[in-house]
């Protein structure tokens, strides 16, 4: 079944034909008009009903046709402006929370989510090790001045969570005339020390974004990763993380319980984001999520949860098949690059369709144990493409 995502165009996203959503939405359905002044920021595949996949042979929506609900939601995001800093919930909390306050924690399910790069790619992930953070607070004297002797104090003589957590709760809950007072001295008298710790143009750029926002602050405390295309990050339950600029495809469990703290206009929830983050800080190279590779074309990002699992395929344009090994689960791929003959089987029997890039196809259960990826005509190109499925990686 061939597919058409739902396109979301909140301001966050990239304009036009520069955002990659754009660019696979229009490669997917010839109806789809670009806007030069619109945003494209996301576009999902799957069942959640805020952005259910429509089968485009049909046009009936894909929970209808299968009946049921996949347990994972697949995405691409188009980045230009930094998304809020954040947590999700783990199971038991969000069942809490969907349960006190549904109408802000819209369902009972946790949301581990894992991204991959498309393009270079920046995001906040976790808190830094407590004694770089420790080092950021002495060499910025306006934090140091925010967060109070006795919080500062705390950190030198113990830095490690606790003493993290004293000073990020001082950060999250000072005053916003004091906040922006803070950022704009850093701003008017540090830039040789941001420019020395590679930070400037990320605090430039997510202070005229969110001016005066506690967000920017955050840069002091929480690592910066730089993804190359293909790199990833996990981002289990209570782990802070921000996206801040690129393109990445994203799978995580059905859900969209957020607990936000800064950089959003949308309802922040300051308490229960200090009451759920984990404090322990990593260095940033820990953060990259290495993938399993199971042979030169496939690789698979294997979370540790099982609601889902993302197989990357790099079939090389020489190579005449490819025959991929799946488990009885319905996945869904979506092609970046190349062309190929799609073989698989359906209840209706065996299928060949021809797929490129910006194909969503939906891989029902019946095509284990495999899928056949062909030669076709006239491509010189490698085929690149992404498949979301039920970790059944994890079981096994
Ligand atoms: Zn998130």
């Amino acid at each position: 079944m061939e597919l058409t995502g739902w396109v979301k165009n909140y301001e966050w996203g990239r304009r036009g034909i520069s955002s990659a959503v754009a660019q696979l939405a229009m490669a997917n359905d010839p109806d789809f008009t670009l806007d030069d002044e619109e945003t494209y920021a996301e576009m999902w595949m799957g069942t959640h009903i805020c952005g259910v996949s429509v089968v485009k042979e049909t046009g009936e929506t894909l929970d209808r046709v299968l009946k049921s609900d996949l347990p994972y939601l697949f995405k691409v995001l188009s980045i230009n402006k930094a998304l809020s800093i954040q947590v999700h919930p783990n199971k038991c909390e969000a069942e809490r929370l969907h349960q006190e306050r549904p109408e802000i924690y819209k369902d009972p399910n946790h949301k581990p989510e894992l991204a991959i790069a498309l393009t270079p790619f920046k995001a906040l992930c976790g808190f830094m090790p407590p004694e770089d953070i420790r080092d950021y607070v002495d060499e910025f004297q306006p934090l140091s001045q925010l967060l109070g002797k006795e919080a500062v104090d705390q950190l030198h003589e113990s830095p490690n969570a606790e003493s993290v957590k004293v000073c990020y709760e001082q950060l999250m809950k000072s005053d916003a005339s004091e906040i922006s007072k803070c950022i704009a001295d850093i701003a008017k008298n540090y830039q040789k020390e941001l420019k020395f710790n590679e930070l400037l143009d990320v605090f430039n750029s997510v202070n005229a974004d969110f001016p005066g926002d506690v967000g920017v602050l955050s840069l002091f405390f929480l690592n910066l990763l730089h993804l190359q295309p293909g790199e990833a990050i996990y981002l289990g339950a209570n782990e802070i993380h921000a996206y801040l600029d690129g393109d990445c495809v994203e799978c995580m469990a059905c859900s969209d319980n957020v607990i936000r703290a800064g950089l959003t206009p949308k309802y922040k929830d300051v308490e229960q984001l200090l009451d759920s983050v984990n404090f322990v800080g990593v260095h940033p190279d820990l953060k990259k999520f290495m993938p399993f590779r199971v042979d030169e074309q496939v690789q698979v990002y294997i979370p540790p949860v099982s609601d889902f699992a993302v197989i990357s395929l790099k079939i090389q344009h020489s190579l005449k098949t490819y025959k991929l090994q799946i488990q009885p689960y319905g996945s869904i791929l979506i092609v970046l690059n190349g062309v190929r003959t799609l073989r698989l089987k359906t209840q209706a029997g065996p299928k060949e369709i021809v797929v490129s890039r910006g194909s969503i196809v939906y891989i029902p259960v019946e095509s284990a144990p495999e899928v056949e990826f062909a030669k076709a005509e006239d491509c010189d190109e490698d085929f690149t493409g992404y498949i979301a499925s039920f970790n059944y990686f994890r079981v096994a």
